[in-house]
């Protein structure tokens, strides 16, 4: 299985989780050409969309993707907030199959209306866990082989860019609010089991309140885990076993 990174920031996100047999889409924040190209255009295999809330950036192609009859599943919060009918809605803490990934979704922290990250499993992958614009994660889990998790901002550098002029203190407020930086990401990392951890992958940094290479070398540090930065045109290979 390969992770195929599409976007991962505030201009775009979505991934693809293909293993060139059925494929899984996560975020609907890109145009459907993109996802034609990354999946061949047989978009036939993509299995499904999840949607982790209604913001643009995560949601904004989400008709496009339902006019081309790909399955799309979000919460009932997202549907009614993005006025989307035809989507599949998910409940927290039950678990829905979507070819052969099950998918658990989870509730998060965000100034949306029913915010979700998912639990993915596959077998060829193990546990996946997907969280993206939380501030903050509540739940635990064990046995995960890879998390993908939001690394948005550096304090430090967010509050150079408020003291420089760059940034107004009420947007670094709601980023603070609505967002994980680099302290909580490293902490929600560690708070997990990690023993059969394989790759941690840091999404949605925003550009210009994080150095995307010294958040990896951090990341790594304090957890001896191989982790990557997403950026688009990304390929990632997910596998269960290293082999
Ligand atoms: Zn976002
Ligand atoms: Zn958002």
């Amino acid at each position: 299985m390969v992770l195929k990174v599409l976007g991962s920031s505030s201009s775009g996100n979505c991934y693809i989780l293909d293993n060139g047999k059925e494929a899984l889409a996560i975020e609907c924040g890109v145009s459907l050409s993109k996802v034609k190209d990354a999946v061949d255009y047989d978009i036939s295999r993509i299995a499904g969309a999840l949607v982790s809330h209604e913001h643009n950036d995560h949601c904004g192609h989400v008709r496009e993707f339902l006019s081309a009859r790909i399955p799309v599943y979000m919460s009932g919060g997202t549907a009614s907030a993005k006025g989307v009918s035809g989507a599949n809605i998910l409940l927290c803490l039950k678990k829905t199959d979507i070819g052969g990934f099950s998918v658990l979704p989870f509730d998060v922290r965000h100034d949306a209306s029913e915010p979700m990250g998912f639990l993915i499993r596959h077998e060829e992958t193990g546990d996946i866990l997907f969280a993206t614009d939380t501030y903050y994660l509540r739940y635990r889990f064990r046995g995960l082989s890879t998390m993908m998790i939001e690394c948005n901002y550096d304090r430090s550098i967010l509050n150079d860019n408020v003291s420089g002029g760059s940034l107004h203190p009420s947007v670094r407020n709601r980023i603070i609010r609505s967002h994980m930086s680099l302290d909580t990401c490293i902490d929600t990392i560690l708070a997990n089991d990690t023993s059969c951890m394989m790759r941690i992958i840091l999404i949605h940094l925003s550009s210009g309140n994080i150095d995307s290479s010294d958040a990896v070398g951090k990341v790594f540090k304090a957890s001896g885990i191989e982790t990557f930065a997403a950026s688009p045109g990304m390929d990632i290979p997910i596998n269960r076993t290293p082999f």
